[in-house]
């Protein structure tokens, strides 16, 4: 199935398409019901009647599908954004988050009178906790980046409960994402930025210079952001404990791990999942999101409050805990997507958790086998993501990396991550994820080295893209410093 491409054609807003005294749908009043003004106070009664659109209702569905249409989402086609995991979503996973008892249940509602939800929540912590290598977790992060915070404080509470009050610095790869340092930074910590290798890994020369009395943790992605395994991560874990801090993994990209490789096996005391990335629970544009932490036995009496554990038979949530960090989101996390990422690995079992990850390495090293020689990979092939850069182009044709990624989007296909990470110039991040078929693996490819031949012959049309979307290009700064979001009626 060829992508088609985004509808070009303006949508007039849905307001523009009321028209006044038509009304929508017409619901009969119940006969005994009382008029608003015989039982509200005065004061609350609104005094214009609300400036709702008077459309009928399948004029709102159609309105609403043409807008989804001018958009680019993973029900559409290959989104390969990288370090995002932008896989399809099973919509069983929807249908169990949609289930009354579990979609309506009150957050206040009391242990015993939610034995299967907590159940739920404690079987998915087990399952993670596996798949993890560890022996403790909680589900409250609202984020990667929240679970980020929440591991930075269970190592900080742990340094401070030894009195080994004076590792001030958390040591952070060039490659790492953005949101390690702001982390870092944000729990009052200094960071320690340390220079990769050639193979795009860290140096344990590098490393242990950087190491000392004031280290509290290393941040370790695995595999990192240019898609490699860290080969000699049980070395730096023995290095890291050696100079007494902790080693914290950033496991966002577990995507390529999991069921494969333990981070907790290989030396690392706490991680975070990203289950709207590697659990398949449908993310972009803010949310929401999940970002489980599991941890080592000695980070555990930390964990934030509640903690769900299993007592005499009952699911309990624990908030006697004294030396607990507190608490990081409202009630148990976002129970939404915790009922998304159960569904996902109760369907997939334990060969299928593997076969997930073996089949995203194997489409990501397809799809670099098919361009590396048009799109040059200065770390070479990775795991579940090539790393490519415009550099050439750039060079030769003046066609940008970002020309390349707005040209995808006429050809049907969501840009990949551009301009990340920050150690290769020019970047093109691509992640395929495992739900790609061959067939658009090589849609995709044929695409790139279309585009290529493009930047050589006529190069305006790369630089110019994209033509076939709604709107082409933006003033960026302009639209982030005086962004105009607001709808003026009867203007
Ligand atoms: C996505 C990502 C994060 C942040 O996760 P959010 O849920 O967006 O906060 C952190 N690290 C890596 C490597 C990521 O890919």
């Amino acid at each position: 199935m060829q992508p088609f491409p985004l509808s070009p054609v303006a949508t007039p807003l849905i307001f523009e398409r009321s028209k006044p005294g038509r009304g929508g749908t017409r619901v009969p009043r119940p006969i005994a019901a009382k008029r608003a003004a015989d039982v509200l106070p005065k004061a609350a009664l609104r005094r214009d009647p609300p400036r709702l659109p008077e459309v009928p209702e399948f004029e709102v569905m159609r309105h609403f599908v043409e807008l989804s249409l001018k958009n680019h989402h993973v029900d559409r086609a290959l989104y390969p954004l990288g370090s995002c995991t932008m896989k399809y979503n099973p919509k069983v996973n929807e249908d169990m988050a949609r289930l009354p008892g579990l979609a309506g249940l009150h957050p206040f509602t009391p242990d015993a009178a939610c034995q299967g939800a907590l159940e739920l929540m404690h079987t998915l912590g087990e399952w993670l906790k596996d798949i993890a290598g560890m022996d403790a977790i909680t589900l409250q992060p609202a984020a990667g980046a929240q679970g980020e915070m929440t591991g930075i404080f269970l190592i900080a509470a742990y340094h401070r409960s030894r009195k080994d009050t004076a590792r001030k610095t958390v040591i952070i790869p060039d490659s790492a994402h953005g949101t390690n340092p702001a982390t870092a930074a944000l729990a009052g910590f200094t960071v320690k930025a340390i220079k990769s290798d050639a193979r795009g890994q860290m140096d344990l020369a590098t490393l242990k210079a950087a190491l000392g009395p004031d280290t509290a943790a290393l941040m370790l992605t695995l595999p990192n952001t240019v898609g490699r395994f860290e080969t000699e991560v049980t070395e730096i874990a023995r290095l890291v404990h050696e100079a007494g801090a902790l080693l914290y993994v950033d496991g966002a990209n577990m995507n390529a791990l999991m069921g494969v490789v333990r981070p907790g096996d290989c030396g690392a005391d706490a991680m975070h999942f990203n289950l709207h990335k590697t659990f398949s629970t449908p993310h972009g544009g803010g949310g929401p999101g999940s970002g489980p932490v599991a941890v080592k036995q000695h980070l555990e009496p930390f964990l934030p409050v509640p903690v769900l554990a299993k007592e005499g038979g009952a699911y309990v949530r624990q908030w006697d805990r004294p030396q607990s960090i507190g608490k990081l989101h409202g009630y148990g996390g976002n129970f939404g997507m915790h009922v998304r990422a159960y569904t996902y690995i109760a369907m997939l079992g334990r060969e299928g958790i593997r076969e997930t990850a073996q089949a995203a390495v194997l489409n990501a090293n397809y799809l670099a086998a098919r361009i590396e020689k048009t799109y040059p990979m200065p770390y070479g092939r990775g795991l579940h993501e090539c790393v490519a850069t415009g550099t050439p182009f750039k060079d030769q044709y003046g066609v940008k990396t970002l020309d390349i990624a707005k040209r995808l989007l006429d050809y049907g296909f969501h840009a990949p991550t551009v301009y990340f990470p920050l150690i290769v110039h020019e970047a093109l991040m691509i992640e395929p994820t495992e739900t790609a078929t061959r067939d658009e693996l090589d849609r995709f490819a044929d695409t790139l080295l279309t585009i290529a031949r493009e930047a050589k012959e006529q190069p305006e049309l790369v630089t110019g893209a994209p033509r076939l979307t709604p709107v082409s290009r933006f003033d960026e700064a302009e639209a982030a410093r005086n962004p105009n979001v607001r709808y003026a009626f009867g203007q």
